[in-house]
């Protein structure tokens, strides 16, 4: 096969449940940023098996024992805006993380993403870099974002999405080899308006109720 896609699809009957939820058009805001935060919760577990830990000493009511602590900084970078609706569930398990914040627009003459809002700490070339958007479609605002924290200084960067279309996966696999691609469903395709099929919808409407 021709340059498989390089796509980390976090598997689980729990997932399944809540990509179900998220899909189902009856599915009411409220329930909805529910469903998205215990699926970033399984996200933040599942994508972060290589955190690096230092020894420390703890002091149990018995006795002293050898304890661990977090030893590298981890940034949660959302796009704005859905991108936003990812950051609570991962707080929730990674309470130490910074946010960063990024907001691309598409420009009217060249249609390209264009960078409106960045404002993020300081990103250290040890820094771990979690860059949140629930849907991967086109790629196009991804790969752009992904450029933006590069130039930054950002190195070590994963992409966490919640579904992902092949088009946007090939988008980034080939214009960002060094950057690993966690998701919890794999979609078929895009329709002519960039939607992802069969997908769930507008993920920042649904999230926000503005539909
Ligand atoms: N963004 C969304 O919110 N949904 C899609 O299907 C594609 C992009």
């Amino acid at each position: 096969m021709k340059n498989p896609l390089k796509f980390n699809l976090i598997d689980h009957p729990l997932v399944k449940r809540d990509i179900t939820l998220l899909r189902d058009k009856r599915t009411q805001p409220e329930f909805f940023r529910a469903a998205v935060r215990r699926l970033s919760n399984i996200l933040a577990v599942e994508i972060n098996k290589d955190l690096k830990l230092k020894n420390v000493a703890v002091e149990t009511p018995l006795e002293k024992t050898k304890g661990f602590k977090l030893d590298q900084e981890i940034i949660l970078i959302p796009v704005l805006r859905a991108g936003l609706s990812m950051v609570s569930g991962f707080l929730d398990i990674i309470p130490e993380c910074k946010v960063g914040h990024i907001g691309l627009q598409r420009d009217e003459e060249t249609l390209k993403p264009v960078e409106y809002y960045f404002k993020t700490p300081k990103l250290n070339s040890g820094s771990k870099i979690i860059l949140l958007d629930p849907m991967l479609a086109t790629g196009g605002s991804a790969s752009e974002a992904l450029k933006y924290l590069k130039k930054k200084g950002g190195r070590k960067i994963v992409f966490v999405c919640l579904v992902a279309a092949p088009e946007g996966i090939k988008k980034i696999n080939k214009e960002h080899p060094d950057v690993k691609i966690f998701g919890t469903a794999l979609d078929r395709e895009l329709n002519k308006k960039g939607y992802i099929l069969p997908g769930l919808g507008d993920a920042g409407d649904r999230t926000f109720g503005t539909l």
